[in-house]
């Protein structure tokens, strides 16, 4: 490694962000912009070398490479993007190499849960641990599978769909086009379903604003975490079972709710793991918020 720091960009539906990172995890030069991803592909590469042109020009040390989050599925290579729902114009993509070209600096590039995963593993709340599942609540559900040191990537590359994990044979059908599964639930299309349901009252409420009027004691916006925890608790009871991870991370954009459902989360996994998991299990929210995939696709770079 020829530098202290590497560029981490992580390329979301709607914003890119991206940093400076060093050994440490720590960022510095932070950008956050609108994605743009509705405009053509060689304009969205050409600013994506424009950032990390940028970048390096604030560093006064080596840069080591590029790292890209990016929400997406790729080839068991990671070289071409496959799937991205809410990134389009990136499918069919060698969007590393083509970094790679015009910036001449070495680029490698992963799905952005994999990424939040690995940035946790790196200097967030999974520092340390070798055996942990992340999990990232928003739009939909995403995860990754760290076992041994290594994210868990099954044949194709595409392993970790934690949010497509199936919990009812006759739930309601999901954005992948099956059923049942934990995003059709507790997805952000899953929630609302449930507070229509549920609490009519809340349907144009948001999650952030119910949150607030949670924390302020309405018992049924409380029930709408609980139900939240509690089914997400138990995909995790399954994932325990598996896996017998030391620490599940929970984090993503409704992890602001976490004081509220974390506990009936516990509850539901206490109640339906193998009890013999349950002494050296621990289960808490993320602490890198926002910016671990940024982190961990730095940290990429150093792999
Ligand atoms: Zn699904």
């Amino acid at each position: 490694m020829s530098g202290s720091l590497s560029i981490g960009i992580d390329i979301g539906g709607t914003r890119v962000k991206a940093a400076l990172v060093d050994e440490k995890g720590a960022l510095s030069s932070e950008l956050n912009e609108p994605s743009h991803l509705d405009r053509d592909y060689p304009a969205f590469v050409s600013r994506l070398k424009e950032i990390t042109e940028r970048l390096r020009g604030l560093s006064d040390v080596d840069v080591a490479g590029v790292g890209l989050a990016v929400a997406g599925l790729m080839d068991a290579e990671r070289e071409v993007v496959i799937e991205a729902p809410n990134c389009g114009i990136l499918i069919g993509r060698r969007l590393a190499r083509d970094i790679e070209q015009l910036t001449g600096m070495m680029t490698v590039m992963d799905n952005d849960a994999s990424a939040m995963a690995l940035g946790e593993g790196f200097s967030g709340a999974a520092r340390g641990s070798r055996h942990y599942i992340a999990i990232t609540l928003g739009t939909g559900i995403g995860g990754a599978v760290v076992s041994g040191g290594r994210l868990i990537r099954g044949f194709d590359g595409g392993g970790g769909e934690l949010g497509h994990i199936p919990i009812d044979r006759h739930g309601p059908r999901c954005n992948c086009g099956a059923h049942g599964c934990l995003e059709a639930f507790i997805g952000k299309a899953g929630l609302r379903r449930y507070i229509e349901q549920n609490h009519p009252q809340f349907s144009d409420t948001g999650l952030k604003e119910l949150n607030v009027i949670a924390r302020n004691g309405d018992d049924a916006a409380r029930d709408v975490f609980t139900y939240l925890g509690r089914t997400l608790g138990v995909a995790v009871a399954g994932l325990v079972n598996i896996f017998n991870p030391e620490l599940v991370i929970v984090g993503g954009g409704v992890a602001h709710a976490s004081e509220l459902f974390m506990e009936p989360l516990r509850e539901e996994v206490r109640a339906r793991a193998f009890k013999s998991y349950l002494g050296s299990l621990n289960i808490r929210p993320a602490s890198l918020g926002n910016w671990a995939g940024v982190v961990g696709a730095a940290t990429m770079v150093r792999q």
